[in-house]
Parts: structure tokens; C-alpha cells; sequence
């Protein structure tokens, strides 16, 4: 039997569950799961007959199994439990000036990239709006006296692979949870025909792109679906992108020892990045348990960083966070046991 979130429901669904109650008892309900993160069957203002019956109506999605924190306390890990035997992870980062949470938007991930531990366990299932939602409600709380500015769709799965729930739960995030654009991004693997549906529903929503690889052959290598939609497509779809939204691109190359952080792949990273006027994040490769490449060592990647700057391209070095808890970039898999591959991962 499949549960119904309260985060499910837009307002005029939550009415029609309400079956004919005046307005203020759903402004009332509203506020309190948007203004104060509360499921109704907790709210004390309502009579105790109609908390009972919602409680039996609207099932939260996400159970807590555990949480972790970060040696310096800035990261939180949130392990869920959800319904089906599935489990997920979100990542709450607290910066100076910001405070961002990291969502799943699937249970695992179909792609299969290999240096991704999300890759290696699998694909599960997809998360509902609610699930989705919930995570972001739950940040929000455990934020707190901060408030929760950004939220990134960088968990585990493939947001693009989820397209209608995520667009939905996008939407949701800006009208219900207030929001703005841009503070949302979405980071997809390149999947084309979402991109474009993307670039054509002209939201304000940030874009990143998990690049890797500037040249097919080894892009195909790092991240499969690369053969279904190489990188000229992704490129064009990510420039109709900025046409239609104003907005450039990110593009995100997790920077792995002797594989992408060569002088040639500068060049051509260069040349892909100036073309469709996309920003460059770089991340360290942070250690998965499945593949057994290093991450570039630093002073190799700020010189990597300057030679992109030199031929052009805006560049960021994106910080590692959270990697004391497996709570970094491509860390994500929620306890699953991961199959460690022979190899070297790496191109000879
Ligand atoms: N599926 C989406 C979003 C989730 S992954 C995507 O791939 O874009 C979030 C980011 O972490 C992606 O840019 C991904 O390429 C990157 N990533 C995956 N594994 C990583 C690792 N081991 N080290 C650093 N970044 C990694
Ligand atoms: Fe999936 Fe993204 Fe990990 Fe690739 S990097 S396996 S698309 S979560």
C-alpha cells in the first residue's frame, strides 16, 4: 500500500482531503507544515478527532535512522528509512555565509558511473515529492537558528531520471517553501532530452552538469550513459539552456589522479566550457569503497584550476566536505555494502 506524505499534497489537494473544512483550519494546517515543519497529527490547535484522523490519512515518508556529524560540526548526514525497505541520505552544509541541503531524489541510481558510490550499490526506486520534501522540511529543522538558504539536488539518483517528480518538487521548493530560483540547483549526469525540457520550462533553477570528461572515449569510460548522449549533445543542450534561462551552466569534473587532470584534458575542457560559456567546478575525487583511483593531489589541481584560467574559463575549486562521515560528493549510499571492483580504474 502505497502512503501519502502531508508534503504530497499542493494546498488544493490538502483542501480536498479536508472534504468541505472551512478555510482557516487549512491555512492553519498549511502554516504549520510550511511555516513550522509540523505533520498535522502534531498540530495542538487543531481538535483532537480531526489530528487523529489525519494521522491515519497522511503518513510521513521519511523515518530517521541515523545522524552524523561532521568532526568540525558543519556537515550533518541524515540517514532515512523509507517505506518499501528503501534508505537514503541528505547532507546539510553550513558555510559562512550560507546553509545548504544536499537531496536524494532516487534510491540509488541507475547510471552506474563507477566512481560514485551511489553507482555501485545500485538503483532502488524513484523518491515521491513528498520524499523529496521531507528532507528539505527535516533540514530545515535541524538548521535551525540558522536559516536553510539553498537546496542543491546532489544526493543520490539521478534528478533528470526522476524528471516529473523533480520539476514538481522544484516547483514546490520556490511557491510553497519560498525559496528563490536561484537558490536551487539541479545537477544532472547529461541526460539530453530532459536538458532540453528543462531549458524550455525557463525556470530560473541552477544547472550543473557532471562532465568528467571532455573526449567521448574516456567519458564513456567514466560515466557510461556518455553513449547514449555524448558530449556535443549535452554541450548543445546546455547552451539552449542559457539561451532560453540567462543562466550558465556548471560544469563539475571530479578530478581523478592520472585519468582527467592531464594538460591535454585542460585543453580540451577549455574548449568545451568556452563554447557553451559554462563555469567550471572542480571536485577532489573523494574515496569511494568500489573504485580504487586517488583524487588528484592538491597542488595538481590549482594547477589544473590555473591552466583552465589561462585559456579562459571561470574556474572553482570546490571544497571537500564532510568525507570524515562519507557525507561528500559521490559518497552517498546509505549503508548499502559495495562490491569492490579489481582494477585500477584507470585509462593505461
Ligand atoms: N546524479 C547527479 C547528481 C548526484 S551526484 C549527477 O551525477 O550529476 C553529485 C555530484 O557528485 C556529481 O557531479 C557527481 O559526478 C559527483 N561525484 C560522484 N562521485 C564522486 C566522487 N567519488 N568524488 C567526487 N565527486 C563525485
Ligand atoms: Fe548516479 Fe550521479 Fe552517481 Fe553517476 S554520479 S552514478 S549519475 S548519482
Amino acid at each position: 500500500m502505497t502512503t501519502v506524505s502531508p508534503w504530497d499534497l499542493d494546498r488544493e489537494q490538502l483542501a480536498d482531503l479536508l472534504d468541505g473544512a472551512p478555510k482557516y483550519r487549512v491555512d492553519q494546517i498549511w502554516k504549520g507544515l510550511y511555516e513550522q515543519g509540523v505533520h498535522p497529527s502534531e498540530l495542538t490547535v487543531l481538535p483532537k478527532t480531526l489530528r487523529e484522523e489525519l494521522a491515519e490519512k497522511l503518513t510521513p515518508a521519511l523515518e530517521l535512522a541515523t545522524e552524523q556529524r561532521s568532526n568540525d560540526g558543519a556537515t550533518v548526514k541524515q540517514l532515512w528509512n523509507l517505506s518499501g525497505g528503501a534508505s537514503i541520505e541528505t547532507v546539510l552544509m553550513h558555510y559562512s555565509k550560507r546553509s545548504t541541503v544536499c537531496v536524494s531524489s532516487q534510491a540509488g541510481c541507475a547510471m552506474g558511473c563507477g566512481f560514485c558510490a551511489t553507482g555501485q550499490a545500485g538503483y532502488e526506486r524513484h523518491l515521491t515529492v513528498g520524499e523529496i520534501l521531507e528532507q528539505v522540511v527535516s533540514a530545515r529543522d535541524a538548521a535551525h537558528p540558522r536559516r536553510l538558504s539553498n537546496v542543491v539536488f546532489m544526493g543520490m539518483g539521478e534528478p533528470f531520471a526522476n524528471y516529473d517528480r523533480v520539476v514538481q518538487a522544484v516547483r514546490r521548493l520556490m511557491t510553497d517553501f519560498e525559496i528563490g530560483a536561484r537558490k536551487i540547483t539541479v545537477s544532472t549526469v547529461g541526460l539530453v532530452p530532459q536538458m532540453l525540457r528543462f531549458a524550455e520550462d525557463e525556470m530560473q533553477v541552477g544547472l550543473a552538469v557532471s562532465l568528467h570528461a571532455a573526449n567521448d572515449e574516456l567519458r564513456t569510460e567514466l560515466v557510461p550513459i556518455n553513449k547514449q548522449h555524448p558530449i556535443d549533445d549535452v554541450v548543445a543542450a546546455a547552451q539552449l539552456f542559457r539561451d532560453r534561462t540567462g543562466r550558465r551552466v556548471s560544469y563539475e569534473w571530479a578530478m581523478i589522479d592520472g585519468v582527467n587532470d592531464r594538460p591535454s584534458d585542460a585543453a580540451e575542457l577549455a574548449v568545451v566550457a568556452n563554447r557553451s560559456y559554462a563555469h567550471v567546478n572542480l571536485i577532489p575525487l573523494n574515496p569511494t569503497p568500489g573504485w580504487p583511483t586517488t583524487g588528484t593531489p592538491k597542488e595538481r589541481i590549482r594547477e589544473f584550476a590555473s591552466d583552465l584560467e589561462d585559456r579562459g574559463v571561470n574556474v572553482t575549486v570546490r571544497a571537500n566536505r564532510g568525507t570524515d562521515i562519507d557525507a561528500a560528493c559521490g559518497q552517498l549510499r546509505a549503508n548499502h555494502e559495495v562490491e569492490v571492483k579489481l582494477g585500477t580504474g584507470r585509462r593505461n
